[in-house]
């Protein structure tokens, strides 16, 4: 049985195998859930799916899209975006 610190559904269990041959189970925070636009809700692809402290340490180019509202908007929303503010 685990340690009761480690008998949380936050945690998810990683199976290794170690040098010796056997299975040990590493615990590990979740991840969170993806990022979606703010426009139609679908997932954003190029944003990594990491917890803070990963988020932190990482570049900013690697965090998101280099392109108006990348991280925000999916392409297909800053489009329609970038259109209806060229109208206005
Ligand atoms: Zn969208």
């Amino acid at each position: 049985m685990p340690a009761p610190r480690l008998r949380s559904r936050s945690l998810r269990k990683l199976f290794r195998k170690v040098p010796g041959g056997s299975t040990h189970i590493h615990y590990k925070r979740r991840k969170p859930k993806p990022a979606h636009c703010s426009g139609c809700g679908a997932v954003l692809k190029g944003i990594p799916r990491e917890r803070p402290y990963k988020m932190r340490s990482m570049a900013k180019t690697k965090k998101r899209p280099e392109r108006p509202y990348g991280g925000m908007l999916c392409s297909r929303c800053m489009r329609l975006e970038m259109i209806k503010r060229a109208i206005k």
